[in-house]
C-alpha cells in the first residue's frame, strides 16, 4: 500500500468552507491517499492581528507537505494589512500561476464553445511587488518591478508546458510600446527563449487589442503568457467567457512548492447559502493530485465532474436552458460522488498519465558595464514649469546641468504647453554633459537643493548599461 501524501490545506473565508467540505469528500471517496494537515489563513487571522492573513506555524506546514489545496480568503480593504495569497506566491516562490480555461459545449451555455486556452501568468512581480508610496499631496506611486530572472523562468516554464502538454502555440502579451524598458524586457526574453523552441508557433500581441480578441474569439488561442496584472485580469475574463468564473481551476507552481485553488474569490454576496459552485476548487484539487503522482485519482475526480457537468447537474452560476436540474453545493458534490468510477460521453475524458513540473534553471549573466550619468530628482513643490525651471538651472554645475524637468512624464520644462496639467510632483533631470559622474556628485546636487529648501522626495540614478541607456526618455523630450 502506498503511503498517503502529505498536504496543507485552508478552508478560507466566505464560501471557502463549504467548497472546501465537497473537494475533501470527494478526493477521499475517489480513493486519494492523502494525509491532511488543516491551517487557519485569512479573516480571523487578519482581525487578530496578523497583517499577512497567517500564523508562523502556518508557513512550517506549508514547507513541510510542500503542497497546499487552498480556499478563497477575504483581503481586508485599506492599509495595514498585505494579501496572504500575494504574500504566499511570493515568500514560497511560486513564480507560476497555470490557469486553463476551457468551455464545455454544449453543457454549459457560453458564447464560445471552442475555447481551450491555459493562460499562464507571472505570478511574484509586476505591480504585486506591492512597494507603494505616498510622495506628495496629490501623488502617490505603485513601483513596476520586472526582473531578467522572473521573466526567463516563467516564459521558460511556458514554452516547456507547451511543449509537454502537446499544445503548439504561445502567445505573449504586454504593453511594450508605452513600457518600453519593463514590459519591453518580457517580449524581448519572450523572443530570445523562442528561438530555443522552433517547434513552437509564437505570437506577441499588444495587451489591450490582446484583451479584445481573447474576449472576442477565444478559440485562436493556446497557451498564453504574461505579466502578473495583465494575468490576473486576462484569466478572469477567460474563465468568465467560457462558462462561468466559479469553474476555473489553477495551480501555483515554485521550484520547491505548489498551491492549487480556485480562480475566483470568497464571494461574500453567496456565502452560506449552499448555492456556491465548488468546480474551481474540485478541478484544482485533480490539478494538485495529477501533481503529487496520483493521477489515476484525479482522472476518477475529473471524469465524474466532466459526467455531472453532462448529465446537466448544474450549480446557479452554470445554469441556463441547456440545463437540467439547479443544484446547491453540496448536492452538486452528491451528484459527482455518485459519478465516480464513471467518464464523460460526449466531452473528451480526462488521463493523467504524469505531470511532471519542469525544473526552470536560471544562469545569472555577467554584469553589464554600469555608468552613472544623470540623476532624476522629485521634488514636492507647487507652481508654474518656468519658475522652477529658472530656479533648478542655478544647481547646474560642471559635472550636471539640468535637462528637463517633466510632470507625471510629460516634458513641461523648457519649452513647455501652457495646455499641460501639473501637479505637485516634478521629475527634474541633471545630466553629464560629458563623462560620467559619481554618487557624490549626485550628493552635491542634492545637499545644494536641501540647502535651498527644495522637497526632494526621491531621486532615480540614470545609469548607461553597455553604453544603452537604462532609463527612459520623457514625453516630448
Ligand atoms: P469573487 O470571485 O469572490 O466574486 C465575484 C462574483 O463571482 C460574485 O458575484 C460571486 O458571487 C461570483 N462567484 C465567485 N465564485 C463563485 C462560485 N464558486 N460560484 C458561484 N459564483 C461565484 O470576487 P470579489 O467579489 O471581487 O472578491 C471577494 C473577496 O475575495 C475579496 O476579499 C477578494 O480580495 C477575495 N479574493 C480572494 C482570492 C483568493 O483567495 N485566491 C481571489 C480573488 C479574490
Amino acid at each position: 500500500m502506498m503511503q498517503p501524501t502529505p498536504i496543507t490545506i485552508a478552508h478560507g473565508d466566505g464560501i471557502g468552507p463549504e467548497i472546501m467540505s465537497v473537494a475533501i469528500r470527494l478526493l477521499n471517496e475517489a480513493g486519494a491517499r492523502l494525509a491532511i494537515e488543516e491551517i487557519q489563513v485569512g479573516e480571523s487571522l487578519y482581525k487578530q492581528g496578523f497583517s499577512s492573513g497567517i500564523k508562523p506555524e502556518a508557513w512550517e506546514s506549508l514547507r513541510r507537505t510542500k503542497v497546499f489545496l487552498k480556499s478563497p480568503i477575504t483581503t481586508p480593504q485599506g492599509g495595514g494589512v498585505k494579501s496572504l495569497n500575494v504574500t504566499i506566491r511570493k515568500t514560497l516562490g511560486l513564480y507560476a500561476n497555470i490557469r486553463p480555461c476551457i468551455s464545455y459545449h454544449p453543457f454549459i451555455a457560453t458564447k464560445h464553445p471552442k475555447m481551450d486556452v491555459v493562460i499562464i501568468r507571472e505570478n511574484e512581480e509586476d505591480l504585486y511587488a506591492g512597494i507603494e508610496h505616498r510622495q506628495t499631496d496629490e501623488v502617490y506611486q505603485c513601483l513596476k518591478l520586472i526582473t531578467r530572472p522572473g521573466c526567463e523562468k516563467i516564459i521558460r516554464y511556458a514554452f516547456e508546458y507547451v511543449m509537454h502538454r502537446g499544445r503548439k502555440k504561445l502567445t505573449c502579451f504586454t504593453k511594450d510600446n508605452i513600457m518600453k524598458l519593463t514590459d519591453g524586457l518580457f517580449h524581448q526574453v519572450f523572443d530570445e527563449i523562442a528561438k530555443e523552441y522552433p517547434k513552437v508557433q509564437t505570437e506577441h500581441l499588444i495587451i489591450d487589442i490582446g484583451m479584445a480578441r481573447i474576449a472576442d474569439s477565444p478559440e485562436r488561442f493556446d497557451v498564453i503568457v504574461l505579466p502578473n496584472l495583465y494575468g490576473d485580469i486576462m484569466s478572469d475574463v477567460a474563465a468568465e467567457i467560457s462558462g462561468s468564473v466559479g469553474i476555473a481551476p489553477s495551480a501555483n507552481i515554485g521550484d520547491h512548492i505548489a498551491m492549487f485553488e480556485a480562480i475566483h474569490g470568497s464571494a461574500p454576496d453567496i456565502a452560506g447559502k449552499n448555492v456556491a459552485n465548488p468546480s474551481g476548487l474540485i478541478l484544482s484539487a485533480v490539478k494538485m493530485l495529477a501533481h503529487i503522482g496520483q493521477g489515476d485519482v484525479a482522472a476518477r475526480v475529473h471524469n465524474a465532474w466532466l459526467k455531472t457537468i453532462e448529465e446537466g447537474v448544474h450549480t446557479a452560476d452554470m445554469f441556463s436552458d441547456k440545463s437540467r436540474k439547479k443544484v446547491g453545493t453540496t448536492e452538486f458534490g452528491d451528484a459527482v460522488a455518485k459519478n465516480l468510477g464513471k467518464s464523460p460521453d460526449t466531452l473528451k475524458p480526462a488521463i493523467y498519465a504524469s505531470d511532471p513540473t519542469p525544473t526552470i534553471h536560471y544562469t545569472p549573466r555577467p554584469p553589464e558595464k554600469k555608468e552613472l550619468v544623470g540623476i532624476d530628482v522629485f521634488l514636492h513643490w507647487r507652481g508654474d514649469p518656468d519658475a522652477l525651471g529658472a530656479a533648478m538651472e542655478k544647481f547646474n554645475s560642471e559635472q550636471l546641468s539640468l535637462k528637463m524637468i517633466t510632470n507625471r512624464g510629460v516634458k513641461v520644462y523648457p519649452d513647455g504647453f501652457p495646455e499641460t496639467f501639473c501637479t505637485d510632483h516634478w521629475r527634474c533631470r541633471f545630466m553629464t554633459d560629458g563623462d560620467t559622474i559619481s554618487h557624490n556628485d549626485a550628493l552635491r546636487l542634492l545637499g545644494n537643493l536641501a540647502l535651498a529648501q527644495f522637497d526632494f522626495i526621491k531621486t532615480e540614478h540614470l545609469y548607461n548599461f553597455n553604453g544603452k541607456a537604462g532609463f527612459s526618455l520623457g514625453q516630448g523630450q
